[in-house]
């Protein structure tokens, strides 16, 4: 049972849209490796990594002592207007690894503000407030980012300044396309760029944002070099375009650093957060130098780049270099998708398995149909709790399961994954049925 005083606490206090996870919410109050611990004191195994948040998993000894150093100097903070040593070469390290030429680093408190920054330089540059994005995208819970937003279930406010154009090329399994081949579906997409900045846009737009793949839409995959294809018509019209890896960077995906990696392009502006603190609250804007300096005014975040934050930061990054965690994400991202995919085989209630490395997305459905299925999704959800993991969920219908653990998974983890997940299933086709 949840703590029902401190329940009755949150609800009382706390917005009534800040949605808690099971029928039962949980406490977490100690966590280690990839193990998290309830105030019941029942453990879970967890597969969500918080929110994509504990990328390299919990009481990493070099992180704590990285924070804890800086914390033994007496400096929390105090803001960054002074020189602070670990965020110059925090920056120094995501300028080198994001392949843009000349690049310049700004840090944020969030991936909302990454992307309302990355807006902000957009916009500020091209003397636009024109955007493009892709239908069923999320990048954010600010006044910018909520209007660009295209997932009815997020976009809170509908009064954003900013014009946005919707784009094909999100969610591929229920979208106008679904069902062509990789090249078929990616040159119906292109064409609906062009087709979209004719006939919505005045052609000078500030800039087009993608999730290489989408996270809170329900982890969906585009074909490899879909993004090329954009870039080609983006560059006819000197349209920037901006990567949000808040979700799919630092190697989850497996093959690649980056998500974008995988088409092939180098975006002109990327944004990052989640993962890259292991928890602590940092993200941040990469971008080409001439973009990053258009702005005339001063701008400043008080807490972004602090030094508690970009040390934990530092550490992170360079413990999950040197453990090859991307390798890691890719061998057993493999296996538990193939081992998915095979589980799934004798259940109708499982539309769809993708995802690349560790981001994979189940998506349930009626048995015997096409329809979403939300009340097949919560069932995963409550089963595999009850079992000992914890997952995601999420998309436009609010029926897909997300997996996301954190990189330092082991192969024993990932077969303990697999079997609450089969069962976990095979409960959802049995109640559906
Ligand atoms: N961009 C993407 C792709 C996200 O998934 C999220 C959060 O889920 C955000 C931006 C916003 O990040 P934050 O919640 O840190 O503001």
């Amino acid at each position: 049972m949840p703590d029902a005083e401190l329940l009755a606490r949150h609800k009382a206090v706390l917005p009534e849209w800040l949605a808690l996870y099971y029928q039962e919410p949980i406490e977490i109050v100690r966590a280690s490796g990839r193990h998290v611990t309830d105030s019941e004191g029942r453990t879970y195994l967890d597969f969500f990594a918080g929110i994509l948040t504990n990328a390299i998993g919990y009481g990493i000894a070099e992180i704590s002592d990285a924070v804890r150093g800086q914390l033994d100097t007496g400096v929390l903070h105090t803001s960054t207007l002074y020189l602070i040593r670990s965020q110059v070469e925090l920056a120094e390290q995501i300028a080198e690894l994001s392949g843009i030429e000349n690049a310049k680093v700004f840090f944020t408190n969030s991936g909302t503000e990454a992307n309302e920054t990355a807006l902000m330089l957009a916009t500020q540059y091209r003397r636009s407030n024109q955007i493009l994005a892709l239908r069923n995208s999320y990048h954010g819970r600010a006044f910018g980012t909520v209007g660009i937003t295209g997932n009815r279930g997020w976009s809170a406010s509908s009064l954003s300044p900013v014009k946005v154009s919707y784009v094909h090329g999100g969610y591929r399994y229920r979208d106008a396309f679904a069902g062509l081949s990789d090249a078929d579906y990616t040159a119906a997409c292109v064409d609906d760029l062009r087709d979209v900045l004719r006939t919505t846009t005045s052609g000078d737009v500030a800039a087009m944002i993608v999730e290489p793949i989408q996270g809170v839409g329900g982890f969906n995959v585009p074909p490899d070099g879909l993004f090329a294809g954009f870039k080609e018509v983006l560059d006819e019209y000197g349209i920037p375009l901006i990567s949000d890896e808040v979700q799919t960077g630092w190697g989850r995906t497996g093959e690649h650093f980056w998500g974008m990696d995988a088409h092939r392009v180098t975006p002109d502006v990327m944004t990052f957060a989640k993962g890259l603190g292991n928890g602590l609250a940092i993200g941040g804007v990469v971008a080409r130098a001439e973009l990053m300096d258009c702005l005339r005014a001063n701008s400043i975040s008080t807490f972004g780049g602090n030094p508690v934050a970009t040390a934990g930061a530092k550490a992170t990054l360079d413990y999950l270099l040197e453990h090859d965690l991307q390798g890691n994400a890719a061998k057993l991202g493999d296996r538990l998708i193939g081992g998915l995919r095979e589980l799934a085989e004798p259940y109708d209630v499982v539309g769809d398995v993708r995802g690349k490395g560790l981001m994979i997305g189940i998506e349930l459905v009626e048995p015997g149909s096409r329809e979403p299925s939300g009340p097949a999704a919560g069932i995963v959800l409550e089963e595999t709790r009850r079992r000992g993991l914890l997952v995601g969920k999420g998309g436009l219908h609010n029926n897909v399961i997300r997996l996301a653990p954190p990189m330092t998974l082991t192969g024993g983890e990932t077969e303990e994954a697999l079997r609450i997940l089969g069962a976990a299933i095979a409960t959802a086709q049995e109640e559906r049925t």
